[in-house]
């Protein structure tokens, strides 16, 4: 079988070489739990079975894949540049732990009904939103309680 990387396939199409630095890359960012990552969380997780990729090749290889859109980098107010994968983009809303820092997504759109209002209230057209919603995650409510 071929790459069924869409990062891959991408690049190829580009005409980029598939070097081994950026199999390794494409199949960190393609696997289920990478989720929302600072570029240091990446260089952790392409490294972490002993495969040896600089943070200077994570930098220019995040800045390529930013400039085919396969990368977006979301900024979610606290200072931190966090990037996502792009491939089947869909609509979503970001929670951000307030203690440990990791990002969920919120699955839905509970926003339509807010929308239309707001719309009707003040005649204006809404073409979209960003929303972030900041607070303490389950597992760090654990820890806390676990503490007291
Ligand atoms: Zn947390
Ligand atoms: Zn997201
Ligand atoms: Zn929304």
């Amino acid at each position: 079988m071929l790459s069924a990387s869409p990062v891959l396939e991408r690049l190829k199409e580009e005409g980029y070489k598939l070097t081994t630095p950026r199999r390794r890359i494409a199949e960190v960012l393609e696997s289920r739990d990478t989720g929302h990552f600072r570029i240091e969380e990446l260089y952790d997780l392409v490294n972490q079975d002993g495969f040896l990729v600089g943070l200077a090749t994570i930098y220019r290889t995040v800045r390529l894949l930013e400039d085919l859109s396969l990368l977006t980098k979301i900024d979610l107010g606290d200072g931190q540049d966090r990037y996502e994968l792009m491939i089947s983009p869909h609509h979503h809303h970001h929670l951000l732990c307030n203690q440990c820092k990791k990002v969920m997504e919120v699955q839905g759109d509970f926003l339509d009904e807010l929308e239309e209002r707001i719309s009707a209230m003040y005649s204006f057209d809404i073409e979209g939103h960003d929303v972030i919603f900041y607070g303490t995650c389950s597992s760090c409510k654990n820890r806390m309680e676990n503490n007291e």
